[in-house]
């Protein structure tokens, strides 16, 4: 913890982001930071393997959230394709009976 504001007093606070949108660049190499230190001064604290799991946790977290949209994505496919295959067969129903009626 205390690594990783110190690692704001450089990117944060002498180098600022521009807008928050990039705010994930000093966070990033803030934890790095802490990361990195931590695991040199206390290798038994396993850090890098706690970092993943974080981030496995976050993804995974992420991946709950988007799950509705997903399906929701998945069901408005499957309606356009439907409908455009109806419409194909539509069409070409009409074309094959003006042409064989005319
Ligand atoms: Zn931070």
């Amino acid at each position: 913890m205390v690594v990783h504001e110190l690692a704001h007093q450089w990117f944060g606070n002498l180098v600022t982001m521009e807008w928050w949108d990039d705010l994930w660049l000093n966070e990033g190499f803030a934890t790095w930071m802490e990361t990195g230190i931590c695991a040199k001064l206390h290798p038994e604290w396993n850090m890098w393997y706690v970092l993943y799991l974080f981030f496995v946790l976050l993804l995974l977290l992420l991946r709950g959230l988007t799950r509705v949209t997903a399906a929701a994505v998945v069901v408005v496919v499957v309606v356009v394709v439907v409908v455009a295959v109806v419409v194909v067969v539509v069409v070409v129903v009409v074309v094959v009976v003006v042409v064989v009626v005319v």
